[in-house]
């Protein structure tokens, strides 16, 4: 896809996104910096992409959306509030943002999609951009990936009214796990193992695509 030219991937534009990310709240400059070098356009349909650096929610299809920047950036600074992370499960691979945005600040992320088309175009997103430590597979998330587990983080990028038992069951001791909960009106949930303990606060309101069961062939 060229994109060049046309003004959106300019830096001054990705700092205006960053300015306004640090505004509403995010502090964690590792996060921040990833943001305003993430390629945005690159995950998105060409139509779209001169929107790529709006801090708005953007169609991708099937649907389906690439989460806001804002959330993208909140959730994955949740995540790494207790310090690095080894071993990440993302549900919901969607565009591959996401992904992308956690494989510059985890050692390794396993991500799934339940919608085939939307996953392959993913891969194919992070393969050209080299990312080497995400792997992306076809499957309900509901079901998390337990033979790659426990994970020391779990982020949720659609919604449900609960937090799936087996993504519960695959969080390590430490292990953080964020996911909006809720129907119409919903919120992020964090939840914390220590031990046998699970610490649950819930956190700002969102809105998100609902988590689904199953994964159509
Ligand atoms: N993080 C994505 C957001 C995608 S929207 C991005 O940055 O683009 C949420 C995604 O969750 C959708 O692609 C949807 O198909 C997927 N999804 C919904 N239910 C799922 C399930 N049970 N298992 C895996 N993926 C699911």
């Amino acid at each position: 896809m060229n994109v060049s030219g046309i003004g959106m991937t300019s830096q001054r534009t990705r700092e205006r996104l960053v300015q306004r990310l640090f505004d509403q709240g995010i502090k964690d400059l590792n996060v921040l910096e990833v943001m305003r070098n993430a390629p945005r356009h690159l995950f998105l349909d060409e139509a779209m992409a001169h929107r790529a650096y709006e801090d708005v929610a953007l169609p991708i299809g099937h649907q389906q959306t690439l989460s806001q920047p804002l959330t993208v950036a909140r959730m994955t600074e949740l995540l790494l509030a207790e310090g690095p992370r080894n071993n990440v499960l993302e549900i919901g691979t969607g565009s591959g943002f996401q992904t992308y945005v956690l494989s510059r600040l985890v050692k390794q992320v396993y991500s799934v999609e339940r919608i085939k088309p939307l996953l392959l175009k993913a891969k194919q997103r992070l393969r050209s951009l080299k990312v080497w430590n995400a792997n992306c597979k076809h499957g309900d998330g509901m079901l998390g990936w337990s033979d790659k587990g426990p994970f020391d983080g779990i982020l949720v990028a659609a919604a449900a009214e609960e937090i799936p038992q087996a993504l519960i069951a695959q969080l390590a001791d430490g292990g953080r796990l964020i996911m909006p909960v809720g129907g119409d009106k919903q919120a992020l949930h964090l939840v914390v193992r220590r031990d046998a303990e699970f610490e649950h606060q819930i956190l700002d309101s969102v809105y998100f695509v609902p988590l689904l069961p199953g994964a159509p062939r």
